[in-house]
């Protein structure tokens, strides 16, 4: 099967591989392996080994970007969400849950926010002293640049909070560029292209100090899983972890590393995203995004206006061939996510677009209807 998802990721198969065996988290061999994963992982963030530091937290995305809120937003404290997309839309949902006071920054879903636009949303409200982003928007495929809005973030004095989800190890960005910055989250899946299972963060520990005790959740605590460490040792889980995804995320850093590192998986990413990008136009589908601010994570599309045209059959005949794409949509009119991520290439995406093209014939979808 060819899985062509924003998350869960296609996998290569040394990576799943490597989850068939039984290990014990807190054996030595195990520790000394994850030892050797932590100045890896604040690597990859771009941190300083010293000044920042991973956070590993079983679990999948939204637990550690609820996590990151909780720690770094103290409950009932504002905290600004740029809210241009249905994941910001979601974190804004768990910031509320966790009893902290979102304030919206709106934009529309197929731009990225400006940065003049932040400048002035953080002068209007001078009591916000976070700010949050969705890095890129696996809803539409746009990316809110934290190298961009994080320096209008330094000025105003007022710290940042990244979910990295979907960008993570693909967009460049260094964290010890960025002091505005208390944490970047990601997952073993998604741009590194490990099994799931894991969420990381990586935070300055100077910021995980005065942030302990804020959380009003001990799974959730990030500062919790720094002290912990720091008392028990690294590798000494505070719950049973995902052990299996840990491994399989240490080998999916090996191949990372022999592709050629972010600069390689950026160039191989944004090959796919031109591919999909031309190749779903030619098709008659109509991009969601300009390809100005078409980032190289997930290509978005709206689906077909043809009577034809009947989303889970489209979905179904694709599966049939041997393809999986999402059935998810974030947008108000119904789109179609097809992923730059995972272990594929644009061999695959001619793949899938050949399979589409057969599939649409089959359904009777005129092409000139789906523009
Ligand atoms: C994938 C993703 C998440 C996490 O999703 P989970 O299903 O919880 O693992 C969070 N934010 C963004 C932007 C994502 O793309």
């Amino acid at each position: 099967m060819l899985i062509l998802l924003p998350g869960p990721v296609q996998t290569r198969p040394e990576v799943r591989a490597v989850m068939s065996d039984d290990i014990a988290p807190w054996d030595d061999d195990f520790r000394a392996e994850y030892a050797s994963m932590r100045p890896r992982i604040v690597a990859l963030a771009g941190g300083v080994e010293g000044e920042h530091v991973s956070l590993p937290l079983p679990g999948c995305g939204h637990m550690v970007v609820e996590a990151a809120i909780r720690t770094f937003v103290p409950a009932g404290e504002k905290v600004l969400v740029v809210q241009n997309g249905g994941y910001a839309d979601r974190l804004a949902r768990l910031a509320t849950e966790a009893g902290r006071v979102v304030v919206p920054l709106h934009g529309p879903d197929n731009l990225p926010m400006p940065p003049e636009k932040l400048a002035e949303a953080l002068a209007a409200n001078p009591d916000v002293k976070s700010v949050a982003i969705v890095v890129s928007e696996t809803g539409t495929g746009i990316v809110n640049d934290p190298n961009i809005l994080g320096p209008v973030i330094r000025a105003a004095g007022r710290r940042l909070i990244c979910d990295a989800v979907s960008g993570f190890g693909a967009l460049p960005f260094r964290m010890s560029e960025h002091p505005e910055c208390d944490v970047v989250v990601f997952t073993s899946n998604k741009c590194i292209e490990g099994l799931p299972g894991f969420g990381f963060a990586v935070a300055p520990i100077k910021r995980l100090e005065e942030c302990a005790g804020n959380a009003g959740s001990w799974v959730m605590d990030l500062a919790d899983v720094y002290r912990h460490a720091l008392r028990d040792g690294w590798g000494s889980f505070r719950f049973t972890p995902a052990v299996q995804a840990l491994r399989a995320f240490r080998v999916a850093m090996d191949l990372y590393d022999a592709e050629g590192g972010q600069p390689a998986r950026l160039a191989r990413y944004e090959r796919n995203r031109d591919a999909w990008y031309d190749g779903l136009q030619a098709l008659g589908f109509r991009p969601y995004v300009e390809r100005r601010d078409q980032g190289p994570i997930v290509v978005v599309v709206h689906q077909p206006e043809d009577p034809a045209w009947d989303f889970a059959r489209f979905l179904k005949l694709m599966k049939a061939r041997g393809v999986i794409v999402s059935l998810h949509f974030t947008t108000k009119t119904p789109t179609m996510r097809l992923a730059c991520i995972g272990a594929i290439d644009e061999r695959d995406v001619a793949f899938a677009l050949a399979q589409m093209k057969t599939v649409l014939e089959e359904m009777g979808v005129g092409r000139r209807a789906a523009a």
